[in-house]
Parts: structure tokens; C-alpha cells; sequence
């Protein structure tokens, strides 16, 4: 097995091997872009590591020495030697983990090669800054040992002591808290950092971004080890990050920022505030000149918009790394538009680029003007991540919580932030650029970010800020812009989602090329018009139990529930029979031709029986009897197990009328459209079915009720009847069931539910654990347990297809999950349907994985 490569025997195609930033290294080579010489260990050597208990091999030492050997002869110089060869020691994995890992710089360093680099340079200063740099780099990521030791023995010394005698001090505290002598071979000292890269790896921050980015845990990362440069040696040196076109917004002009005078780190740890990267057109014009250059060919040549680390040595321009470039919502779109238009993309690949995850961000919509007018402003930052946020400030990553919508605000966030970015609405920090690791991460997410906003001065002990003559305490309100970098008191209203015309475009790429259709689960007309908005076709779930939560009509489901008396439940089904027509004929006219699929009450009783005292006083008046008697009747209804008790079509073998009632109220607002010249196409969905027989019985009565409104109509029109898959035993029956629908409509939901046998409610409480523990990889009631769930689905679908001309599709929430649409377009379903938010998320899905 070969474990280290050379830059020039790799390329972009060995990313899994060589990492992201090793293969693209390679490849930037290969293409004649400058770049420092360096050496790769490979993802395979890391496996290997873990395999041998965390150790590095002989044999891997000895191909590094080797390797070590030729990068010497390539460049002239030697470890230790008297032109000194020191390197910058980097991890990369195959995937990009911004910040999650390690970096050490200035390696090789020691007593003998600092002497020869002062005659080199003649810069004793600059030289012992990089040694001390090293030392506390080396220090911290090799030892643990904490970084603001260094900083504030440097702080105490500085122009007091000799240069070497800081770095001796240096030294002495390396032993102090470690308990070793700090490492003077550069051979021992990359053994120990390649060691301490690979163990990075495991680190609790990458494995929790891992988690969070569905990273596989087994790739492992590459190590880089690269002939340093030094954008610290004078004021014709820097170091800068740039994208080839603005990742918030997605214009075409490169957008970045770049320190002079400093190293590596210094721009990306948000300690200085650097320039932007325009500037250096009158810095250092010539080297502006060619970066724009360079970043051209690198986009042309990856096709995709860059994120580009480089570093300027003496007036020379070197590039460090270069990878696709996170980007907000809103610019994935426009440069994923805008590179079909420049030919620099097909329709196909330009699909492709966006994740689909992050689309609902882009339907949030913005500040209403009229709202902002009256706001109170607070002060400005810069514009991170696009997007707007409200929540309540919280300072402290542990104190974000899922339940509270929140904006976390920091002095600057670093990888240990991660899983508080994860959960806050929106990022607001008060130093570092639009490229310092919170805004990267953030916009990664698709979350809104504000940074460098230099106004806050967060006080962690009374929990509060003050901007600008306010003080905003935790858990006050606050809203975000992430277009402007706005920051205003409380909450500020939100205008309708915007749909542009480059999404709109894109949308319309996509649904050119998907197969798989895509409906709306809604129940409302305000939910079906913004599905429609967002490209559904029709809807595929109508949940009529949900039309009784609006107003006063929880009531009138209520009094159906609880009525007994053949007048009492006369009186309830004529309520409910009015309601229900006028709710499906509202809703009909909004979808117009498409299909709207009705799914007959499937109320967890629970949910709909009065709790409160107040409550049940008012339905024994509603009904006419007495307090206890509704007690009573309560009483009689209480499941232990509500959901699966007296649920879904159980109701339906019990109580008939409740089922036929819907369907007379279906069937009426449907010849009342067809009246007016909507050819609608109603389909009737029983839930929650066990078996065929239990199927009949309830079709027969359904059916015997709709002929009877067609005849009381002197009207017929197309309808079609069909059932949920929902319980394991359907899935297992469902060549029997299959025969006598129309259609299937997965509900995963309670397919996970009932197959897995963990409720769909209680299971958020202890499934963090089964995550942690790696026995479960991803949220089953988020995306298809393919494993188990999928294969009820998949049998059922083959089984199901004995009948030519059924027709299926889900609509749990896996409907709008982009993993499992991958699912279900591969098992052959024909349309999946989720709420009006994610329908764009569907559509875009639908294409990807189709393509
Ligand atoms: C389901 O179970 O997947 C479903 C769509 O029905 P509900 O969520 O209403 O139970
Ligand atoms: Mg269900």
C-alpha cells in the first residue's frame, strides 16, 4: 500500500484518498498554478492508524521520510539545514470540515534553524515570531496545551527579553505543562503533529459536524504537509481567502478579504479585521491582477464558484487551497442560474450544485418596509449569510435550545460553536470578517448571520449587551438581517416569501427534467395557495381532522365525538357535513384541476377531547347535557394508548356515519365545482388500514353513500378511492388491499411508527443517545429508515403493483426530505407529497435524483 503521495502524483480525482484539500492541491499543480511543494498521507494511512490503535506504522514513517527526502531536493531546502525547509502541517478530509481541524504552522522549526534563517532574512524578529508562533501552535494542538498561556507570556515579555529568550521561556512553560521537553528534531515533530491531525479526526467538534452534515465517520482525513511561505515577512507579504463570486449574494465579482503582514490563521480566526479583498488593487495591483486570473481559471476549470486561500510572500503569489465555496440559499441559486447562462454549466449539473435542505431559508422572505420603518436599530455588522432571523439573544452556545427560537451572539465564534449555530435561528458576532469561521458555518447551514458588528460589548456575567446606548439582556428579542448585517430590538414582521426570478427559472429546470410528482399536504386555502405558489401539483394530503383546529370549529369535531343520542349525533353530523363542504369546495377552487387527495378523519382522540374544566362545561351546553355525563363520555374514550387506539378507520367500523358524512361532503362540493366548470378530481384516502376485509367493509358503505348523492344530484363525477399505508401488516398485505384501491399513499410517519414500534412523539427524548452511541445514523421520522421502513415499502410497491393501474405515493414527512425522495424514486412510487415549504425542496430533490 502506497501512503504518501507527492502534490505531483496526485489529482482531483483521488479526493477520497488524498483529501479535499490534497487532491485539489494536486490538481492545481498539475494544471501550472503556483502553489508551494508538498507531500500527502493519505485517508488510507489514517484508516491504517486507527487500526493499529492510534499509532503511526514504521512503514508509514519511513515512506514520509522519503517523501520528505524528495520534497528537499525540489525545493532546495533541507529540515535543519541551512536554507531551512519548514512546513505547514494541514489535515483535509475528502469532505470540507471548515475549522473542524487541525493546522500547524512553521514546523522544522528550532534553536539552530531559526540562527540560519535570520542570516537568510535578516529579520531576527520576524523569524523568532515565527518560532514562537510555532511553539504555541505546536503546543495546543499536539499537547493541549491552552493557546492564551502564550499569548499572555508573550503580552508579559515582549521588549523585555531577548528574542531567545521569550522562545526559551516558551519552552520552559512547553515543559511546564506538559511534563516533556519540547521536540528540537523536525523529523519527531511531524511524526507528533501527523499523529495529533489523525487523532483530530475524532475530536468531539468534527464528529458533531459530522453528525449534523451526514459526514460518513469511516473516511477518515489526509494529512498536508506543505513548504511554508510567509505572508508575514513584510509589507509586501499577506495571506487572504477570496471567492470567486460573493457567497451571500452570489454576483460575479470576486469577494474575500486579506491581512498584510500576517499568517495563515490570522484571517480565518477573526482576531484582526481584515480589508477586502478589492483593496489590494491599489496595494499591490500587480498581484490583484493576477489573482483575479487565477480565480477565473480555477472556477472554469472546477466549474463552481471557489473558495481560494492564498498567501502573498515578498510581491509573489502563492495559492494554498482552493475548494468549492460555501454560499447562502440565495446565491446557490443565482450562480447555479447564472453559470448555465455563461455556458459554464449544463441544466443537469447546475441541479446538481444546490442542496435542496437549504431552500425552505429562501421562502422566509425579508423585513416588511413598513415594519422596519417603525423598528428601533440597534446597530450594523456585516452581512454574513443572508436571510433574516428573530429570536432571543443567547451568548453561550449551551444555552441554545431547539424549543426557543433564538439568535446566539458571540465574540466570535469558533468550531465549538458549532452545535449552537446548529440550533439558533440566526449568528451575530462581534468580530471577524465575512469569512471567519461563524459566517462559513452559518451560511453552510443555510442559517442567517451577522458579523464583525464591532458596536456589541457582550458582558457574560450579567448575561446582557450593550450597542450603541442600548442594553438587550438573554432571552430579549431580537431581529437579524443577514442582507444588510442589520441588527434591530425586538421582533421586527416578515414580508410574504419571495420567489425571484432566478429561483422561478431554476424551479422551472427542474420540474422539466423530475419524475416524480410532487402535492402539498395541506388543509387550509391559505396553505394551498402558497404550495401552488411554490409549484405543487395538487394535493396529496388533506388531513380533515386538521380543518376542525381553525376557529370554533374544534366544537363541532368535539360534539361529534362526544354525542350519543341518535339526536345529539343528527344534529353533530349535519354541523360537520356543512362545514366540511364548504372547507373541500374553498379548497377545490384553489387547486382548480389538479388533484386534491381528502384522508377521512384520523383524529387521535386524545387530541380532540376536552381537557380543561372550562371546556367541558361549555360542550355539555353546546349539547345539552349534563357536566358529568360528559365526564362520562370522556372517560369511556380515553385510550391508554391513543396512538394506537380508537384511531383512523377504527373510527370508521365503529361509527359509519362519520366516514360517510365526509364523503357525501366530498362528493357535493365536487359536482358543485363540476357545476361550475372545474373539472375537479376528488380521491378519497381511508387511514390507517390493517387489512382488506377491513377495507371493504368500510368501501362498501362509502360507496353505497356517494350513489345516493349522485342520484339526489341527478350528477355523477370521477372520484377514486384509495387507502393509506401506514401499518406494517398493509405493507405485508398489500397485493389484497392493492385490488380493491385506486391508489396508495405512504404515511410514513406512522409507517416508522408502528414498524420500528417507537412513538413518533416520545422518541425525541431518548433518541439523541442512539445517535451518539452510532446506533442509529440519521432521525428515522426525518429520513427513511431505509433498512427496515424501506423494505415494508418496497414490498408493499411490488405487491401493490399486481394492480396495473394503482398509483402511488407517500406523504409523511419523508415526502419533503431529500435522502428519502432518492428512496422513493428508486422503489418506482409516482409522486410524493409534503408540506407547502419543503414542496421546493421536493421538486429540486425530485430532479436530482432522477438525473
Ligand atoms: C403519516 O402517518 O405519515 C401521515 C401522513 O399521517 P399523520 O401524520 O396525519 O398521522
Ligand atoms: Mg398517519
Amino acid at each position: 500500500m502506497k501512503r504518501v503521495y507527492l502534490f505531483a502524483e496526485g489529482n482531483k480525482s483521488m479526493i477520497n484518498l488524498l483529501g479535499g484539500k490534497g487532491g485539489n492541491l494536486a490538481e492545481m499543480k498539475k494544471i501550472g498554478l503556483p502553489i508551494p511543494e508538498g507531500i500527502i498521507i493519505s485517508t488510507e494511512a489514517c484508516k491504517e492508524y486507527y487500526g493499529n490503535g492510534e499509532l503511526l506504522s514504521e512503514e508509514l514513517k519511513n515512506e514520509v521520510l522519503e517523501q520528505i527526502n524528495k520534497l528537499e531536493e525540489m525545493t532546495g531546502k533541507k529540515f535543519e539545514g541551512e536554507k531551512p525547509l519548514l512546513v505547514s502541517v494541514r489535515s483535509g478530509a475528502p469532505v470540507s470540515m471548515p475549522g473542524m481541524m487541525d493546522t500547524i504552522l512553521n514546523l522544522g522549526m528550532n534553536d539552530k534553524t531559526a540562527e540560519n534563517m535570520v542570516k537568510i532574512f535578516e529579520n531576527e524578529n520576524f523569524v523568532y515570531d515565527l518560532y514562537f508562533r510555532f511553539i504555541q501552535m505546536f503546543s495546543e494542538i499536539v499537547m493541549g496545551v491552552e493557546k492564551e498561556l502564550f499569548f499572555e507570556l508573550r503580552k508579559k515579555l515582549k521588549g523585555r527579553v531577548s528574542n531567545q529568550e521569550l522562545i526559551n521561556r516558551a519552552k520552559i512553560m512547553y515543559w511546564e505543562e506538559t511534563g516533556k521537553f519540547f521536540p528540537e528534531s523536525a523529523k519527531e515533530q511531524l511524526f507528533m503533529a501527523i499523529n495529533s491531525i489523525f487523532k483530530s479526526w475524532e475530536n468531539e467538534r468534527a464528529k458533531v459536524y459530522r453528525r449534523i452534515n451526514r459526514i460518513d465517520d469511516s473516511m477518515g482525513t489526509a494529512v498536508v504537509v506543505q513548504e511554508m511561505v510567509f505572508g508575514n515577512l513584510n509589507e509586501k507579504s499577506g495571506t487572504g481567502v477570496a471567492f470567486t463570486r460573493n457567497p451571500s449574494t452570489g454576483e460575479k465579482h470576486v469577494f474575500g478579504e486579506y491581512l498584510l503582514k500576517a499568517q495563515g490563521e490570522d484571517i480565518v480566526a477573526g482576531i484582526r479585521t481584515p480589508e477586502p479583498i478589492d483593496r489590494l488593487k491599489e496595494e499591490l495591483p500587480s498581484v490583484y491582477e493576477e489573482f483575479l486570473k487565477i480565480a477565473d481559471i480555477l472556477e472554469k476549470h472546477n466549474k463552481d464558484m471557489q473558495d481560494i486561500e492564498f498567501t502573498i510572500e515578498d510581491g509573489k503569489l502563492f495559492l494554498l487551497q482552493t475548494r468549492n465555496g460555501k454560499r447562502s440559499p440565495y446565491a446557490a441559486i443565482k450562480i447555479a442560474v447564472d453559470m448555465v447562462k455563461e455556458g459554464l454549466l449544463t441544466k443537469e449539473e447546475a441541479i446538481m450544485k444546490v442542496d435542496p435542505a437549504v431552500l425552505p431559508q429562501l421562502l422566509h422572505g425579508n423585513f416588511e418596509p413598513a415594519a422596519l420603518k417603525n423598528a428601533t436599530l440597534l446597530g450594523k455588522g456585516l452581512a454574513g449569510s443572508a436571510g433574516v432571523a428573530i429570536g432571543r439573544v443567547v451568548f453561550a452556545s449551551e444555552r441554545v435550545h431547539t424549543k426557543e427560537m433564538t439568535i446566539l451572539v458571540r465574540e466570535e465564534t469558533s468550531p465549538e460553536d458549532i452545535k449552537g449555530i446548529s440550533l439558533a435561528q440566526g449568528i451575530v458576532t462581534v468580530k471577524g470578517g465575512a469569512t471567519s469561521h461563524g459566517a462559513v458555518v452559518a451560511r453552510g447551514m443555510g442559517k442567517c448571520c451577522v458579523t464583525g458588528c464591532g458596536d456589541i460589548k457582550i458582558d457574560d456575567i450579567r448575561r446582557e449587551m450593550t450597542i450603541n446606548g442600548y442594553t438587550v439582556k438573554e432571552g430579549e428579542f431580537i431581529s437579524i438581517s443577514g442582507y444588510t448585517g442589520e441588527i434591530y430590538l425586538g421582533k421586527v414582521g416578515l414580508t410574504k416569501p419571495q420567489f425571484d426570478d432566478n429561483l422561478k427559472e431554476f424551479v422551472s429546470w427542474c420540474k422539466e427534467i423530475k419524475r416524480l410528482g410532487i402535492r402539498m399536504n395541506a388543509d387550509t386555502v391559505t396553505d394551498a395557495q402558497l404550495g401552488k405558489g411554490f409549484g405543487a401539483e395538487g394535493i396529496g394530503l388533506c388531513r380533515t381532522e386538521h380543518m376542525f383546529f381553525q376557529k370554533d370549529k374544534i366544537w363541532t369535531i368535539r360534539g361529534m365525538i362526544l354525542s350519543h343520542d341518535t339526536d345529539e349525533v343528527a344534529r353533530a353530523l349535519e354541523k360537520m357535513h356543512q362545514l366540511q363542504r364548504e372547507d373541500f369546495y374553498n379548497i377545490f377552487k384553489v387547486v382548480e384541476n389538479d388533484v386534491v387527495i381528502v384522508r377521512l378523519l384520523d383524529p387521535p382522540l386524545h387530541e380532540f377531547l376536552p381537557k380543561e374544566q372550562k371546556d367541558k362545561e361549555k360542550m355539555a351546553e353546546i349539547l345539552g347535557v349534563s357536566l358529568e355525563e360528559i365526564e362520562r363520555r370522556v372517560r369511556n374514550l380515553k385510550d391508554e394508548n391513543p396512538m394506537l387506539g380508537h384511531r383512523g378507520c377504527r373510527l370508521a367500523v365503529t361509527r359509519p356515519e362519520l366516514y360517510n358524512v365526509q364523503a357525501r361532503a366530498i362528493i357535493e362540493a365536487g359536482i358543485q365545482c363540476k357545476r361550475e366548470g372545474l373539472d375537479v378530481k376528488p380521491e378519497i384516502m381511508i387511514p390507517l388500514i390493517i387489512g382488506a376485509k377491513e377495507l371493504l367493509f368500510i368501501k362498501k358503505n362509502l360507496i353505497a353513500e356517494i350513489e345516493k348523492v349522485f342520484e339526489e344530484q341527478g350528477m355523477r363525477i370521477d372520484y377514486k378511492l384509495g387507502t393509506m399505508m401506514e401499518t406494517p401488516r398493509a405493507c405485508l398485505l398489500a397485493d389484497e388491499i392493492g385490488a380493491e384501491v385506486d391508489f396508495f399513499s405512504f404515511g410514513t410517519n406512522d409507517l416508522t411508527q408502528t414498524t420500528m414500534g417507537l412513538s413518533r412523539d416520545d422518541s425525541v427524548k431518548f433518541m439523541p443517545e442512539y445517535y451518539e452511541n452510532g446506533i442509529l445514523k440519521v432521525e428515522p421520522f426525518a429520513t427513511i429508515d431505509e433498512r427496515g421502513v424501506g423494505k415494508l415499502v418496497k414490498l408493499a410497491v411490488e405487491l401493490g403493483r399486481k394492480n396495473p393501474h394503482i398509483e402511488m405515493g407517500v406523504c409523511g414527512e419523508h415526502g419533503g426530505d431529500p435522502k428519502s425522495i432518492e428512496f422513493f424514486e428508486q422503489v418506482g412510487l409516482d409522486y410524493v407529497s409534503c408540506s407547502p415549504f419543503r414542496v421546493l425542496v421536493a421538486i429540486v430533490a425530485a430532479a436530482q435524483s432522477h438525473i
